[in-house]
């Protein structure tokens, strides 16, 4: 937990209230600074939920209070799941008079009537009667279909990216396992066992990414590795169930983004290489090349000499586009830290960094590199008050932010920009994925008069009799 955090004072019902009737909020600002009070996220389990509903011949089945399910099931159809969720209808009478298990088992079963269905994932949440279900409780397989637990209470998995592992790790624990294939004598069957083996063969030169990508960039990094003799098997999370089984089987796995400790720690156990880092800027880019050509045991002239082009052209990128300026990331995504390493090396100061994932041996690369590189704030499992109090300290030149941060720089003029859906949405990787990024926020960078212009129209026009309430950003 960051000093930031451990500063902010606790909350009592009397300061509450002296900000509510006495003090107004600070000039410039719809969301007080003072107290974490602002709902941050909506229900984290949304993660495993969409991961899960996305897959091809999955069906799931919530077990958990109503109010929960009401809520996910909005949320999971309006990001189009296409397909039911089955669910006991568990209010608190039927919650106190036990059953869960039965109930879990009903809906599953329900689950597996569905034509196509190959797997049923149970979910449990936060309600303590069904966060208490356990693997056991449930039989391995329904109507012939296997079914698996997926436990997402929320006051233990915090964010949405590290709720999205709990359900691919529950994936790859049925479809990964560490126990070794046996052949019928009984015998420990190496996974490559036969020169004849030809597909074997060929899964063990290539990669699993394991990652939220942008769908150019395994085109990208697919064309690399080939390059090198090697080449993406798949990656994950995927629509097909079928690329989970792959996991066991590739060289490697390519864990880009840095909260799928639970799932790369199941795949190291079943003996997996594990690549972390992520391809981007030319250094990452460079390194990671190098990282995929130890792994894989590929031609080490040949790799550094891929590896040394891709990092010129990074860099023969930056210096058509370099970018300067003040940038503050904070998203909520868990990928955060990589696009600040990436506009630090194209030129930008990245002050403040905040992220709703926590802090972990796998934050802890991009974090040393970025701190030696003038980067003085990097907040784990953020607030928005955080993310707020930043925007006073650095006074930015521009802000990659969540809805209600990138609402608030621009009611003060700076210029901002959602950060899930106009950056994270792009290609980030390799010297492809660099060059559409800082072009992006060198273009914003570029928009400071206009929101300076738009700052003042506004302010003007409050002026001549508009309410100068706070506007509810969170909407
Ligand atoms: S699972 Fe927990 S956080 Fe999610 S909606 Fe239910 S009570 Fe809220």
């Amino acid at each position: 937990m960051s000093d930031h955090y451990s500063e902010t004072p606790l909350i009592n019902p009397d300061q509450i209230t002296i900000r509510a009737a006495d003090t107004p909020l600070p000039k410039g600002h719809s969301v007080s600074p003072d107290y974490n009070l602002t709902p941050q996220t909506m229900c984290p389990a949304f993660g495993s939920l969409r991961v899960l509903t996305r897959i091809d011949g999955v069906q799931t089945a919530m077990v958990t209070d109503t109010g929960c399910l009401y809520g996910l099931t909005f949320v999971t159809h309006f990001y189009a799941a296409r397909k039911s969720i089955a669910a006991p209808a568990f209010g608190t009478r039927e919650l106190v008079a036990g059953n869960v298990a039965e109930a879990a088992i009903a809906a599953c079963t329900e689950a597996s009537r569905v034509p196509g269905t190959k797997l049923i994932a149970a979910i449990s949440l936060c309600v303590a009667e069904t966060a208490g279900l356990t693997e056991e409780m449930l039989p391995p397989q329904i109507n012939g279909i296997d079914v698996i637990l997926v436990r997402v209470p929320a006051y233990a998995i915090h964010s949405h990216p590290e709720a999205k592992d709990v359900a691919i790790n529950a994936l790859l624990k049925r479809y990964a396992p560490s126990s070794a294939e046996m052949t019928a004598d009984g015998v420990e069957k190496p996974l490559t066992y036969d020169e004849g083996n030809a597909d074997e063969e060929t899964l063990r030169r290539r990669v699993i990414m394991l990652g939220e990508l942008f769908p150019a960039d395994p085109i990208s990094v697919d064309t690399v590795l080939k390059r090198l003799g090697s080449g993406l098997a798949a990656t994950l999370p995927s629509r097909n169930l079928d690329d989970y089984k792959l996991a066991r089987r590739v060289g490697a796995i390519a864990a880009v983004h840095p909260f799928y400790g639970g799932s790369v720690a199941t795949l190291r156990a079943a003996g997996v290489p594990i690549i972390s880092g992520a391809p981007v800027g030319p250094e990452a880019s460079y390194n990671w090349i190098k990282a995929v050509g130890a792994a894989l045991k590929l031609d080490p002239n040949l790799t550094e000499q891929v590896a040394a082009e891709e990092r010129e052209k990074c860099r023969a990128i930056i210096a058509q586009f370099p970018l300067s300026g003040r940038v503050m990331v904070c998203g909520y995504e868990g990928n955060e830290l990589l696009y600040a390493r990436l506009l630090v090396e194209a030129g930008a100061e990245v002050p403040y960094v905040s992220t709703s994932i926590q802090k972990s041996l796998y934050t802890a690369a991009d974090e040393a590199w970025l701190r030696a590189r003038g980067t003085r704030e990097v907040v784990y499992q953020k607030t928005l008050e955080q993310d707020i109090r930043a925007l006073d300290v650095y006074k930015p030149d521009l802000v990659l932010g969540t809805t209600p941060l990138s609402a608030e720089a621009k009611q003060r003029g700076i210029p901002a920009m959602y950060y899930t859906n106009m950056l994270s949405v792009r290609p980030l990787f390799l010297s492809a994925g660099l060059a559409g990024t800082i072009q992006l926020v060198r273009d914003a960078l570029e928009r400071a008069p206009r929101y300076e212009w738009m700052r003042a129209f506004f302010e003007g026009e409050r002026r001549t009799g508009m309410s100068s309430a706070p506007i509810n950003t969170m909407d």
